[in-house]
């Protein structure tokens, strides 16, 4: 089916509710989120999400998201500097976060490049995203990585690692589809947000159609990245079955189907089983 022929509506009858997914990349500490994340959680669950993998800012997150994977199962940390924040970095931050995966068994994220925002300071994103590559080479841990306009530039910096992280995500891709399998030859994984339900974007419904099937996953990005039709005070990791729903039109695949191995390639890219805990 063309791209634009696909509008899944937020709908109690969604073919996909109850099938196990994973939200493989939200922000629970955010927002509206962290008013009420037992209550994001449970709603999340109820529909069918088995897994939220949380991803900090910055080092203002770490503990809080250690925390909250104690107390629910469901939650898989991950902790990084995203781009935006790195000029508020402290003297110590790499050895606190090298020290945090030493001790616990976290992904990196979310890190990255972007070259989209006023007041940027290119050379030091890339010197703090580097550093967190390598220690995510080192630790053999996974890794999130956000990148909004600089995706060429990405490529050279993975391709110029000595050694790379095994399991790299690109998290809601932005990119064109000429550059899908540049990524997927380096060894990416791309992860589809609720972009791709806006009706207007065809860039991000084309790449998604592109994507390898072993190579995709879906997430939230909650709360940033409303699905259309969902106003952003009700953005949440519950929205991801509709998500995933229009992901399979647009793709022309089963649903269930997409649902399942989707599932079944994050739980393998984040190290985890399939029941309640790591
Ligand atoms: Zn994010």
């Amino acid at each position: 089916m063309h791209p634009a022929m696909c509008s899944v509506h937020l709908a109690p009858q969604s073919p996909l509710l109850g099938t196990p997914l994973v939200d493989a990349h939200c922000h629970l500490q955010d927002g509206h989120l962290r008013a009420d994340i037992p209550g994001v959680i449970a709603r999340a669950q109820a529909v069918g999400v088995v897994r939220l993998v949380c991803n900090s800012d910055d080092e203002g997150d770490w503990d809080l998201i250690l925390r909250l994977a104690e107390d629910h199962p469901e939650v898989v940390p991950c902790l990084g500097i995203h781009p935006w924040f790195v000029a508020g970095r402290s003297p110590g931050w790499l050895s606190r976060l090298e020290a945090l995966v030493a001790s616990y068994p976290v992904a990196i994220g979310e890190i990255g490049l972007d070259r989209q925002i006023a007041g940027r300071d290119d050379a030091l994103q890339e010197e703090v995203f580097l550093a967190q590559m390598d220690l995510a080479a080192r630790y053999q841990r996974p890794v999130s990585i956000h990148c909004r306009k600089a995706f060429g530039r990405l490529v050279e910096l993975v391709s110029a690692m000595a050694v790379r992280p095994q399991r790299m995500m690109l998290h809601a891709y932005c990119g064109s589809h000429e550059m899908v399998p540049v990524f997927e030859k380096l060894g990416f994984h791309l992860s589809v947000a609720g972009s791709v339900t806006w009706p207007a974007n065809r860039k991000t419904r084309t790449a998604a159609a592109r994507i390898r099937a072993d190579r995709l996953l879906v997430e939230t990005d909650s709360p940033a990245i409303a699905p259309a039709g969902v106003p952003y005070e009700r953005n949440e990791p519950a929205t991801l079955p509709w998500i995933a729903a229009e992901l399979a039109c647009i793709r022309g695949e089963d649903p269930i189907a997409l649902a399942r191995r989707t599932t079944a390639t994050a739980l393998a890219f984040f190290s985890l089983s399939s029941g309640g805990s790591p």
